[in-house]
């Protein structure tokens, strides 16, 4: 299990069995907003090791596709595509694995995709800002009517405009944060629902 400095939320991931901590934050998100619902097919984006993916599973008991730049363990409720989300190769091998699974469309697609932080407040967000644009301009095609969108993002100057770029083609949105996040960071989940 990865997870970083030992929290309370590693020891509970563990007893869990959890792949990471951060499950506990789509737990909570799904708490709150009801993203994921059962028999729903759901994309993970950035989702390595699979904590989120694990949960989307448990909810939905659908098999979730988990893309990422590194390893995904896969089993009867995970299946890993590797791939770089900003390739432009990247679309190609997602239609294709797409296909291989039978899904035409998702009815939820999350993303906790984050490139390594530098420490530079700055430039985090702008590199977190452009991974969601990416994530939103993938997702949109493959979002069934009705579907629900997480995005996870440094928050900053740019988030009222990326959530005013994209809130227009849902019936809902709202920029919230988690309680497993730590202290001092500043992640916020970017929450769209009711694809039109
Ligand atoms: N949600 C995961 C979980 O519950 O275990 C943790 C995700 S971790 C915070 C962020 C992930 O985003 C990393 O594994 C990283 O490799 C992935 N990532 C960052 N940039 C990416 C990109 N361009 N394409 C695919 N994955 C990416």
């Amino acid at each position: 299990m990865t997870g970083g400095r030992k929290d309370r939320f590693y020891y509970l991931a563990k007893a869990r069995n959890y792949r990471s901590r951060a499950a506990f934050k789509l737990l909570e998100l799904q708490d709150k907003f009801s993203v994921i619902s059962p028999g729903n097919r759901v994309l993970d984006i950035g989702g390595s090791p699979g904590g989120w993916s694990q949960v989307a599973h448990e909810i939905s008991g659908e098999t979730v596709l988990c893309i990422d730049l590194n390893r995904v363990e896969e089993d009867e409720g995970i299946r890993y595509l590797k791939g770089d989300i900003m390739s432009p190769a990247f679309q190609d091998k997602l239609s294709m694995a797409m296909r291989e699974m039978g899904v035409e469309k998702f009815e939820c697609i999350i993303s906790d995709a984050m490139s390594h932080t530098s420490g530079n407040w700055s430039r985090d967000h702008a590199s977190s800002y452009l991974i969601c644009e990416k994530v939103m301009e993938i997702s949109l095609p493959l979002l069934a009517p009705g579907g629900n969108v997480v995005v996870k993002q440094f928050g900053g100057d740019l988030t009222p405009k990326f959530l005013s770029h994209w809130s227009g083609k849902f019936r809902f949105s709202r920029v919230t944060s988690v309680g497993a996040t730590r202290r001092g960071s500043s992640e916020v989940y970017v929450i769209f629902k009711g694809f039109f």
